[in-house]
């Protein structure tokens, strides 16, 4: 028997010399992306690489994988996404690095796949009964991008029969023609679900050469402006708003508008390339989030309509964003768009990964706890995040007609070459982005003349460039990097100072009266994990003022619990209780270490990015001190106390428990004569309670020992059923009068839960509970 060393390193992989196009692209790429294996990043990036292909695309379950294609219709009505979706991401992870174990899985479940494959080309997860109806369209989608990746760098084309199968079946059942079905009508969201297999459909065209894939492509563009359609390019050409396309859902439509571009890239159609900027222009300008997340609750919602909590940052709308910037980058060459790679990667794609690697977030929201989770069922999202991360090394380091491109800044290697065919070699020394100097040594194969083009990013607001020890004014050209132009000789050594600093948003619109702090291209937070002690005190944060001279940005190591690569830094901060918390009065200050939000949280701890302003109101709520708890923890997990009647928790479990409750219990006994439930959110499963048979109780302990003494009901909840809310909206108040003043320790309210549409589960929420000593 053999046995294997704990730690196997892997070698570089070859270099893979990639399936070509038959038919080649009509507009050139201005930026050459690179097959994984020509680039190994080592840093912080490079790590969070490692462990997505070690802790979880290569221990994927393959069984699980192909679970729904062998046994029609899968679990649940999307199940057939996740294979295609695995094979997308694990072929770029073993192209970067040649892991002989991920090699080996991927051409198991790559041919397993193919032989679930039904005779007329069908590769869906639906009985035949219910085919073309919901998600078995963008299964298809998924199945040809994953199966075009994996003969792309394999070389492997054994799937190219299945490939084509799938695209004829798609060809003969949809079109205008007499007899064929309509592809808006196949599936969700105004048709945006099916018709995203526009993208894959036009790579197998430039694959294959074959005109009907092409025609197909040119059916489904004008089937968005059927009456039903979602209307997608015109609706971006003319009124140039994200939000008024199809029903405004963010991941169907980005995928869509992937599509477009690369049929742009095939065709040369300016209109397409026109309405996708116009969709960027509008996202970056109105719908972002500082962490480069782009939608709550899956939507595209109204300008600046950005709420902190409400299901923010879906993992997949993340990912198709990346991919959505990586398009335009390839297409423009402009450095705007690596500047939201930057954004989105360092930010909201890593701090949906869990810093292992393991387990992704499905909604990865500004404040609250990261809901990781390592299974695929239910979630779309947990088989986008490895997709994001396995794209990475395609677009960190690039090529373009004047030379070489650094786009992302980690350590490592990139093994490149220009367009005339010469090797260079760039090998980057650096803890950028905890510390700021960058070491960069180009290695060409022989000296020459030609541009190494470095990305400033815009946050920041001092650069300084020395080769070989002597400062350098690069170029700044209109692309937006700075080029140094000069005849390269082997070991000529760029160092590269990107100043970080710290930076102060005030909070506008949702986060009025709130700041949010910045170092260099990072999104910080505070994190219970950091702050000394249990959940309470982060709700007792506020920042100490809105300027960096109040804040008094200092970085420093970060502490062991929290250390998550060799140069993480947390960041300390001056801030105000604003409740007493602990030992600290209302007012006091003290100190706080804020986190990167791409490990925030990652201890399971809460997390928080834009930090109050000054004290908590003092309306009179003795609740707002306490500590707070519920029957069950859920998946949104925000704050009962903390002021806002936007912020909320559910209790969301696979369960269906006769009654759930919401309480907080304080540290003094306080005289009470009225407590008020705020609704938190009404949901199409549930959220609210069912008061067929009883109202809502108010419920009050006067020993920590005691029992629960019912104190009365919410009179005014509205009659709601297990199915109908009856019109409840997150945030209305209902108010109880007790029968008579109670010392009460703790206070809660006890319902129970609604199921909405969804028979096997029923949950509650709530917002806010308050209890007040009314004058007589
Ligand atoms: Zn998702």
């Amino acid at each position: 028997m053999l046995v294997w060393a704990a730690v196997v390193t892997i070698a570089p992989a070859g270099v893979i010399s990639t399936l070509p196009d038959k038919v080649p692209p009509v507009v050139p790429d201005r930026q050459d992306f690179q097959v994984p294996d020509r680039v190994r990043l080592t840093g912080w990036v490079g790590a969070r690489i490692d462990v997505n292909e070690s802790n979880r695309l290569v221990k994927l379950d393959a069984a699980r994988l192909l679970e729904g294609y062998r046994k029609r219709p899968g679990r649940q009505s999307w199940d057939g996404e996740h294979v295609g979706k695995w094979l997308h991401a694990a072929t770029l992870a073993w192209a970067n690095t040649g892991d002989p174990a991920l090699r080996e899985k991927l051409d198991d479940v790559a041919a397993e796949l193919v032989k679930c494959q039904l005779a007329d080309g069908y590769l869906g997860t639906y009985l035949d009964k219910d085919r073309w109806t919901q998600w078995d369209v963008w299964a298809h989608k998924y199945n040809l991008i994953g199966l075009i990746t994996y003969m792309r760098y394999t070389g492997n084309v054994e799937p190219m029969p299945a490939c084509r199968r799938m695209a004829d079946l798609l060809c003969k059942t949809f079109g205008d023609a007499p007899g064929q079905l309509d592809i808006i009508k196949a599936g969700q969201h105004k048709g945006m679900a099916p018709t995203s297999v526009l993208e894959p459909m036009v790579l197998l065209y430039r694959l294959t050469g074959e005109p009907r894939y092409l025609d197909f492509c040119k059916y489904i563009l004008r089937a968005w402006d059927h009456p039903k359609g979602p209307k997608i390019i015109s609706t971006l050409l003319k009124a140039k708003r994200v939000d008024k396309v199809g029903n405004a859902k963010a991941y169907e439509m980005l995928s869509c508008l992937n599509g477009v571009l690369e049929f742009y890239r095939t065709t040369g159609d300016p209109k397409m390339l026109e309405a996708c900027l116009n969709a960027w222009r509008d996202i970056v300008k109105n719908r972002l989030y500082l962490t480069g997340a782009a939608s709550y609750g899956e939507f595209f919602r109204d300008d600046f309509d950005l709420p902190n909590v409400s299901n923010v940052g879906e993992t997949c709308v993340t990912v198709t964003w990346l991919q959505f910037n990586a398009q335009l980058l390839r297409l423009t060459g402009e450095a705007r768009f690596a500047d939201q790679l930057e954004r989105v990667v360092l930010n909201q794609l890593f701090g949906a990964q869990r810093c292992d690697g393991s387990a992704w977030g499905y909604y990865v929201q500004m404040e609250g706890k990261k809901p990781y989770s390592g299974t695929l069922d239910g979630h779309c999202c947990l088989s986008s995040g490895p997709r994001g991360v396995a794209l990475i090394p395609t677009f960190a380091t690039s090529t373009d007609a004047d030379g070489v491109v650094v786009n992302l800044y980690d350590a490592g290697t990139a093994r490149l070459n220009l367009r005339d065919g010469m090797a260079v070699t760039l090998t980057t020394v650096t803890r950028y982005p905890g510390e700021e100097g960058i070491a960069i040594t180009v290695d060409p194969a022989e000296k020459k003349l030609f541009a190494v083009k470095l990305r400033i990013p815009s946050w920041c607001s001092s650069a300084s460039v020395q080769v070989n020890g002597k400062t350098v004014k690069p170029q700044h050209g209109r692309d937006g990097y700075a080029a140094i132009s000069r005849k390269w000789d082997r070991g000529d050594r760029i160092e590269l100072q990107l100043k970080l600093e710290p930076r102060v948003v005030v909070g506008d619109h949702k986060n009025q009266g709130k700041v949010a702090v910045l170092y260099g291209p990072l999104v910080l937070a505070a994190d219970a994990a950091l702050l000394g002690d249990q959940d309470g005190r982060l709700a007792a944060v506020s920042a100490a003022g809105n300027s960096l001279d109040k804040l008094g940005v200092a970085p420093e190591p970060a502490p062991e619990l929290v250390r998550s690569w060799a140069g993480a830094r947390v960041f300390r901060v001056n801030a105000i209780a604003r409740k007493p918390a602990g030992n600290l009065q209302a007012g006091a200050p003290f100190q706080v270490r804020l986190i990167p939000f791409a490990d925030a949280g990652g201890t399971g701890s809460s997390y928080k990015v834009w930090l109050p302003l000054g004290l908590a109101s003092t309306n009179g709520n003795v609740l707002l001190d306490g500590n707070e708890s519920r029957s069950r923890m859920g998946n949104i997990g925000d704050s009962i106390i903390d002021g806002n009647p936007r912020s909320f928790v559910v209790t969301l479990s696979e369960k269906l428990p006769a009654e759930d409750w919401f309480a907080v219990t304080l540290d003094e006994p306080a005289a009470i004569t009225r407590v008020v439930f705020v609704h938190g959110s009404t949901f199409h499963n549930g959220g609210w309670f069912d008061t067929s048979a009883a109202k809502p109780r108010v419920q009050v302990k006067t020993a920590l020992d005691g029992k629960w003494e019912d104190a009365g009901e919410l009179k005014d909840y509205p009659a709601t059923t297990s199915q109908n809310p009856a019109g409840l909206k997150g945030g209305e108040r209902f108010s109880c009068r007790l029968a008579s003043p109670m010392n009460a320790i703790a206070v809660r309210v006890a319902g129970k839960p609604a199921s909405g549409d969804n028979p096997r589960v029923a949950f509650s929420s709530c917002a806010e509970l308050e209890a007040f000593a009314d004058k007589p």
